[in-house]
């Protein structure tokens, strides 16, 4: 037998422990949706977190606890909504920007954090060349530390604008054919904005390399595969180990001159169509926006528990109708029943 913390309990209290049973089929099985002493990001063993992910939470925490739960049904979300997001449109957005792409064979994990960095090392110029006389299109990975937890993140463009600023563009796909709803925007929002963090913070030079192989627990002295390091030579880069190239990236940031991003967007086409729906700017608010980042992490950190969609709000009560775990959610089920017991006590 397991524990459970579940939201509301009938003595008032703040969480209610309940005592669930395993030999429960998978579907209606309860599980531990937090373990006492114990936070998300050891039981997950997460050393770092993507961007992503902090996007996903926004939607709802608990679906990203049974994410991890439930892997195969993720596993099974990712890929129908791989066809829905149309990745087809981010494929054929990137060909465009970047026609001589080629495919490199990677053998470690090494090797595909090292082919990351000589993406981000081989950009660093062409969007400097770019603030300067035109409009391109890059896809540029985006690291390091917010609040004491390593990110990842890739930005889907970067370019400069006709009066020169500096923007980050992400591109989102919709089934309907209209803006989104400001609760299917949030994340997007969010998203951008720790872009930004990011971005800024690794042009500022705040990026350290015992950061980043701690963090991502790589090999310094990890030797690339053949065949990266054949695309390395042929891009006139000398290191052949990770931790040559993280110091050569280090290098290439310090003396950059790029400047903070001074404009996020968020671009919006029909998924079926490709058809462009709207552009919206997206405010940026640094001291609202570490505040949920300090939230959001409090959660990975194990200080609180997770929170999961407010089901008597309208606004965001729908969520559960798409989420791929709604029959076996543990905590709309108890939200259901408490919502039912208040009911039935103003009833009488
Ligand atoms: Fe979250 Fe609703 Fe899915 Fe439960 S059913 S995980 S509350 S979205």
């Amino acid at each position: 037998m397991k524990s459970s913390l579940l939201p509301g309990s009938a003595a008032g209290l703040p969480y209610q422990r309940l005592t669930i049973n395993p030999s429960l089929s998978n579907n209606r099985s309860t599980v531990a949706l937090s373990i006492p002493d114990q936070s998300p990001m050891e039981r997950f063993s997460k050393h770092h977190l993507n961007v992503t992910q902090l996007c996903e939470q926004s939607w709802c925490e608990i679906k990203v606890v049974y994410g991890f739960l439930k892997p195969h049904m993720k596993r099974r979300e990712m890929r129908r909504t791989a066809v829905m997001t149309g990745a087809s449109i981010h494929l054929a957005r990137e060909l465009e920007a970047n026609p001589d792409a080629v495919n490199v064979v990677v053998h470690t994990r090494e090797d595909r954090e090292a082919l990351k960095l000589i993406n981000l090392i081989q950009m660093v110029p062409a969007l400097e060349a770019g603030m300067v006389v035109l409009i391109s299109h890059l896809r540029f990975p985006v690291l390091g530390v917010l609040d004491g937890v390593f990110f990842l993140g890739v930005v889907d463009e970067l370019y400069c604008s006709k009066s020169g600023e500096l923007v980050l563009s992400e591109l989102k796909t919709r089934s309907h054919n209209s803006l989104p709803h400001p609760a299917q925007a949030k994340g997007h929002s969010l998203q951008v904005g720790v872009y930004k963090l990011l971005f800024d913070s690794m042009v500022q030079g705040s990026m350290k390399r015992d950061q980043l192989l701690h963090y991502l627990k790589l090999r310094p002295h990890q030797a690339f595969g053949s065949e990266l390091q054949s695309y390395a030579q042929k891009l006139g880069l000398l290191a052949v180990t990770f931790g040559e190239l993280v110091d050569h990236l280090l290098v290439v940031l310090h003396f950059c001159n790029l400047q903070p991003i001074d404009k996020l967007c968020l671009e919006y086409r029909h998924q079926s169509s490709g058809v462009l729906i709207g552009n919206r700017e997206v405010e940026f608010k640094e001291t609202q926006l570490r505040a949920e980042l300090r939230d959001y992490l409090a959660f990975w950190r194990g200080e609180r528990e997770p929170h999961g969609v407010d089901i008597e709000d309208i606004e965001e009560a729908w969520k559960c109708r798409m989420c791929p775990y709604e029959e076996s959610c543990e905590w709309r089920r108890s939200r259901l029943q408490e919502v039912m017991v208040e009911g039935s006590k103003k009833a009488k």
